[in-house]
C-alpha cells in the first residue's frame, strides 16, 4: 500500500518461495554469471576517462568487469552540458515509469551484478530491485503535485550498500522535479550504476538531464559539490563525508542550495521481559546480520532486560548457528561478504580488540577467501561503548535492569545519532512512552528494524543521521525545488 499516493501501488517483486519464479530468476541470472560488464561515464559530450580498472567480486576476488572512471575533464564537460529537464511533469513521470518497467525487465543482469559486484544475497537483490522500481514510480506520481520550479542542477552522490535502490531513488527524485542530475555512484559499484543509468536514458531521459560520473571523491565528488553551477546536493553515506560536503557547499554554492543527506546510525533495540523471545530473536538476527550488517538502518546495540538475558542470549546464539555464510551467488547463503578489503580490515580490527579484552561473546566461522566477516556478538555496558558505527555483521549486547530503562533511553539519545530503533514488548504504554522519548527517525515495534518500504514507511533520521526530509515519503520532493518567491504586499 502507498499511504500518501493511494492511486499507486508498490511493485509485486518476486516471490522466492515460488519454485517456478525461483527457477526463472536463476536462469536469467546464470546468463550473466561470467559476463564481463563495463562501467564508464555517460556524459553529454566526448568521454576522456582515466585508465581503466577492474571491478572485483567481494566474495571471490574474481573480476566482474572493467571500469573507466571520469577524468577531471569529463566532470567539466558534464557540468557545461547539464540542462534542467524542461519537459512537462506528465512526460517526465511517463519516462520514469517506463524506466521502472525496463528495470523490472532487466532483473537478470541486475541480480547477477548485485551478487557479483555488491555481494548481495538473492533476497536482498530482489528487495533492492523492488525498492528502486518503487522509488521511480513513487516520485513520478508525487511530482504531479509539485508546482515549484526545479532547483537546477543536482549532484546525486550514492552509496555502495544500495547501489541500485538509493542510486535510483536520488536520481528519480531530482529528475521528477525537473532537475538536471550529475550522478556520482560509489567507487565500489560503478557497473550497476552504468547499467541503471543506461536504462534511464533508454527510457527517454535526455542526455543533458542525466549524466553519470563514476569516480572517487577527490576527482568527482569534491568537484561537483564545489562548483557554483550546481544548485543542490543529495547524498547518502557517512556522517563525516556529509560534513565535508556541507563545508564545500558553504564555500562555493549559493547560500540557499539544499543538501539532502542520509548518513549513519548507531541504532539500538530494546527487548524487555514481556517480549516474545522467538520473534525477537528472529528480528535481532535479521536486523543485525542481513546484508552482512551493511545497512545504515541495521541494529548495532541490543539491550536485553536482565531477567531474560541468559535464556534470550542462548536462543540468539543458537539461531546464529543456523546462518550460512558464503558467496551470495549460492541460493543457500544468508550472509555474504563485506564490500571490500578496507571495510573488512576496519571491522576485523574492532572485533579483535573486543576479543583481546575478553568481550567477544560469540563468533561464527568464515569461509576462506573473499572479504568475509564472521557474524559476531560483543558484550558492552551500553551504547556509549560503541564509539562509532561499525558497518558490518557485528552486534553489541548490553543488559539492563527494568528500573534503568529511562537511563538506557537517555544514553541512546546522547549518541547524537537518530536513525532507527527497535522495541520488543507487549506493554502498550511502554511503546508510547519509549517512542515519545526517543529522537530517532524510524521506530519499529515487535518486528525487525530494516527494510523501510517506499510510500508507506518514509525513511530517514535526525541529528547526526541526516537532514531529512525522509526518502520515499511525501515531503521529499519539495527539497529538490527552488523556494517559491512569495510576493509581498507593499
Ligand atoms: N532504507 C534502508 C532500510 O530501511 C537503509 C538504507 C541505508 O542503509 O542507507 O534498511
Amino acid at each position: 500500500p502507498d499511504l500518501f499516493t493511494p492511486e499507486r501501488r508498490n511493485s509485486e517483486g518476486f516471490d522466492l518461495t515460488d519454485a517456478p519464479t525461483l527457477a526463472r530468476i536463476d536462469a536469467a541470472r546464470d546468463e550473466h554469471s561470467a559476463t564481463d560488464f563495463s562501467g564508464q561515464p555517460l556524459i553529454c559530450g566526448k568521454v576522456k576517462g582515466l585508465a581503466p580498472r577492474a571491478a572485483l567480486n567481494p566474495a571471490t576476488g574474481a573480476r566482474v568487469g572493467r571500469v573507466t572512471d571520469a577524468a577531471p575533464e569529463d566532470v567539466e564537460t558534464a557540468l557545461a552540458a547539464a540542462r534542467p529537464w524542461s519537459a512537462p511533469v506528465e512526460e517526465r513521470a511517463r519516462i520514469l515509469n517506463r524506466a521502472a518497467d525496463l528495470y523490472e525487465e532487466n532483473f537478470g543482469p541486475f541480480f547477477a551484478l548485485l551478487a557479483r559486484e555488491a555481494g548481495k544475497t538473492l533476497p536482498d537483490a530482489v528487495s533492492e530491485l523492488r525498492e528502486a522500481v518503487d522509488f521511480l514510480r513513487y516520485y513520478a506520481a508525487r511530482a504531479k503535485a509539485i508546482t515549484a520550479a526545479p532547483a537546477g542542477v543536482f549532484a546525486c552522490i550514492s552509496p555502495w550498500n544500495f547501489p541500485l535502490a538509493i542510486f535510483s531513488g536520488q536520481i528519480a527524485a531530482a529528475l521528477a522535479t525537473g532537475n538536471a542530475v550529475l550522478a556520482k555512484p560509489a567507487e565500489q559499484t560503478p557497473l550497476i550504476a552504468t547499467l541503471a543509468a543506461g536504462l534511464l536514458l533508454k527510457a527517454g531521459v535526455p542526455a543533458s538531464a542525466l549524466q553519470l560520473l563514476p569516480g572517487d571523491g577527490a576527482t568527482v565528488g569534491a568537484r561537483v559539490t564545489s562548483d557554483p553551477r550546481v544548485n543542490g546536493v543529495c547524498f547518502t553515506g557517512s556522517t563525516e563525508t556529509a560534513l565535508i560536503i556541507r563545508r564545500a557547499m558553504a564555500a562555493h554554492l549559493a547560500p540557499g542550495a539544499p543538501l539532502i543527506a542520509e548518513t549513519g546510525g548507531l541504532n539500538a533495540m530494546i527487548v524487555d521481559s514481556t517480549a516474545l523471545p522467538e520473534q525477537a530473536v528472529r528480528d535481532v538476527i535479521a536486523s543485525s546480520f542481513q546484508s552482512a550488517g551493511q545497512r545504515c538502518s541495521a541494529l548495532r546495540c541490543l539491550y536485553v532486560q536482565e531477567d531474560i538475558a541468559p535464556h534470550f542470549t542462548e536462543m540468539l546464539f543458537g539461531a546464529m548457528e543456523e546462518l550460512t555464510l558464503g558467496d551470495p551467488w549460492s541460493l543457500s547463503t544468508d550472509v555474504g561478504p563485506v564490500i571490500d578489503a578496507e571495510a573488512e580490515a576496519g571491522i576485523r580490527a574492532h572485533v579483535e580488540t573486543a576479543r583481546r579484552e575478553g568481550r567477544l561473546l560469540r563468533q561464527l566461522s568464515v569461509p576462506r577467501g573473499g572479504h568475509f566477516i564472521a557474524p559476531s556478538v560483543i558484550r558492552v555496558r551500553g551504547i556509549a561503548d560503541l564509539g562509532r558505527e561499525i558497518f558490518g555483521p557485528v552486534l553489541h549486547l548490553a543488559t539492563y535492569r527494568a528500573e534503568d530503562l529511562p537511563k538506557v533511553i537517555a544514553d541512546i539519545n546522547a549518541t547524537g545519532y537518530g536513525l532507527t530503533f527497535g522495541l520488543h514488548t507487549r506493554i502498550d504504554n511502554r511503546v508510547q512512552e519509549v517512542c515519545e522519548a526517543l529522537h530517532v527517525g524510524n521506530i519499529y515495534v515487535n518486528r525487525n528494524q530494516i527494510g523501510a518500504v517506499v510510500g508507506s514507511q518514509p525513511f530517514g533520521g535526525e541529528g547526526l543521521s541526516g537532514t531529512g526530509p525522509k526518502a520515499g515519503g511525501p515531503e521529499y520532493l519539495a527539497r529538490f525545488t527552488r523556494p517559491e518567491a512569495v510576493p509581498q504586499a507593499g
